[in-house]
């Protein structure tokens, strides 16, 4: 089933309680992963329905509309798809954020045998995360409630195809950082 507006808006809200680490990481890297003025190509796709929870008139990004079927989302992906480019953090509002921003430097990774884990985000990108080069510590918090929304977001087979197709591309060696087996065994 397609997921809701609804679903979005409460990922939203539970994903703003969290965030990766307890400081304002951006300070050590000037925040590299916003800065359009830097890195230029730098912007990210909504996912399928996540255009519902925003305003196309919002200031704080400009809109590109694609062809899903001109660039390579899995075929369960037609239509428009959404780009959107920030205008710098001095704009951001933290509660307007899109689900690619709040999960990284998290992402969610499927393995053969179908359990869904979370890895440092390795998406093809213009600027070196510190948090991702140095392997830092992510809060736990932040990683359950990523793992969860994943979870949620993967309940829509659009989605669950997009994190198929980028789990099989890079095969099962990775550093897992977080799964539930862990969360249940209490080892933090
Ligand atoms: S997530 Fe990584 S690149 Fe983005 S501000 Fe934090 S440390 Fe910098
Ligand atoms: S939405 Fe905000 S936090 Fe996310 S990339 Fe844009 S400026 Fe950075």
């Amino acid at each position: 089933m397609n997921i809701s507006e609804e679903q979005y808006r409460q990922i939203y809200e539970d994903l703003d309680k969290v965030s990766p680490v307890l400081f304002d990481c951006g300070m050590i890297c000037g925040a590299s992963c916003c800065d359009t003025e830097r890195h230029e190509d730098l912007g990210m796709y909504l996912l399928p329905g996540e255009e519902a929870v925003h305003d196309r008139d919002d200031p704080c990004f400009d809109w590109m509309v694609d062809a899903a079927e001109d660039y390579d989302f899995p075929s369960s992906w037609t239509g428009d798809v959404y780009f959107i480019r920030c205008h710098g953090t001095f704009l951001c509002e933290r509660e307007k954020r899109p689900i690619q921003c709040r999960t990284f430097p998290a992402a969610p990774h499927l393995t053969s045998g179908g359990e869904l884990v979370l890895i440092y985000s390795d998406a093809d990108v213009p600027y070196i995360c510190p948090m991702i080069a140095s392997e830092a510590e992510l809060s736990t918090a932040f990683l359950k409630a990523t793992l969860k929304a994943w979870r949620t977001l993967m309940g829509d087979q659009r989605i669950y195809d997009l994190v198929k197709q980028a789990s099989d591309r890079r095969g099962d060696e990775v550093k897992v950082i977080w799964r539930e087996a862990v969360t249940d065994a209490g080892a933090v």
